[in-house]
């Protein structure tokens, strides 16, 4: 449980590193983002949830954004839970590629895309979700989506689902080549519109954070207590986000800030800290790799601080060595 003095402290925290980060680092927005996103790039929200249901959030947490990658995690989890370990696994690797997202590269050996992180491993996964059509898919994912999220209200935004259909060339081109491969089955068209409808649900910071918890509380969303996803399937897709959560920027995120997470061109990241807290994070200024800048260094930040490194020594604890804001130093 945590307690009203932790509560406040991490309050407090948060507050500080979104004040610190907002100043910084609003770059650019991804190229192939709609322009609109270049108005909301100023926007910067910061929202954590523990297993026990305590939440914090700071800045602009009602605004609504799409999952658009972030969505990757949980249609992954769902063919893991629809197909089993092995099955999926046979159709898409673990294996972080240190390639772009929407690289055209595969797993030769194994005749399969690297990882479901990015667009070709997220489109066999679509492929692996069980369902008569296309309509029947999304409607199962969306469903397990407000499950994760904890908002019976979550669906496909019509709007951006239908331009991300018009800007798809990349996407049907690996899938066309993933046909040819043997790769993936079926009508090309209905797969990309499961993939895209999952990128196209809007969540908001504070959802996105439930979302992380209840991979974190083990698939129960620690507010409804409903199951999300089987227990024996939380592990694998943890790990997945480990290691290849984070674009080809995985590496160095997983040295340096050592948190399962995942992130998206919104400019969405959720993580999930087993057995502790989720966090979801929006703001859209993107790195190079496609990352959320202020989203990346406030927790960079805020994992040194509080010991959140999966590898953290015994004396790095999570709340003690924590310093009050008015003592630090910017690049303490
Ligand atoms: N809609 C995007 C695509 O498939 C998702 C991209 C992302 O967030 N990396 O191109």
């Amino acid at each position: 449980m945590v307690t009203r003095a932790e509560r406040d402290l991490v309050q407090e925290q948060l507050e500080y590193l979104h004040r610190r980060h907002l100043s910084i680092g609003d770059d650019h927005v991804a190229s192939f983002y709609p322009p609109e996103m270049e108005a909301q790039r100023h926007l910067f929200g910061v929202a954590g949830t523990n297993v026990d249901g305590t939440q914090w959030s700071v800045g602009d947490c009602a605004h609504r954004f799409p999952l658009q990658s972030i969505s990757k995690v949980f249609t992954y989890a769902l063919a893991l839970e629809d197909n089993g370990r092995e099955a999926t696994l046979n159709r898409v690797g673990v294996e972080p590629s240190g390639d772009p997202f929407n690289s055209i590269t595969f797993d030769e050996a194994r005749n399969r895309p690297h990882n479901p992180m990015v667009n070709a491993g997220a489109l066999v996964a679509a492929n692996l979700v069980r369902g008569r059509d296309p309509a029947e898919k999304v409607e199962r994912l969306v469903d397990r989506l407000r499950t994760y999220a904890g908002n019976p209200d979550l669906h496909v935004d019509k709007e951006i689902f239908e331009r991300e259909m018009v800007s798809n060339d990349r996407n049907l081109a690996l899938s066309y080549l993933m046909r040819s491969l043997g790769m993936i089955d079926g009508d090309i068209e209905d797969n990309i519109v499961v993939y895209l409808s999952a990128c196209s649900v809007q969540v908001t910071a504070v959802e996105l954070s439930v979302m992380g918890t209840t991979l974190a509380n083990g698939g129960v969303n620690p507010h409804s207590g409903s199951r999300a996803l089987g227990r024996q399937h939380v592990r694998d897709v943890i790990s997945v986000m480990s290691t290849c959560g984070m674009y080809n920027a995985a590496g160095e995120w997983a040295y340096d800030v050592g948190i399962p997470a995942k992130s998206g061109v919104s400019g969405g990241i959720v993580t999930a800290i087993p057995n502790y807290f989720g966090l979801g994070l929006f703001s859209p200024g993107l790195d190079v790799y496609g990352n959320s800048v202020r989203g990346i260094g406030l927790c960079r930040e805020l994992s040194a601080r509080f010991g959140l490194h999966m590898f953290a020594g015994p004396t790095e604890s999570r709340f003690g060595r924590v310093a009050q804001p008015s003592q630090q130093q910017p690049d303490s």
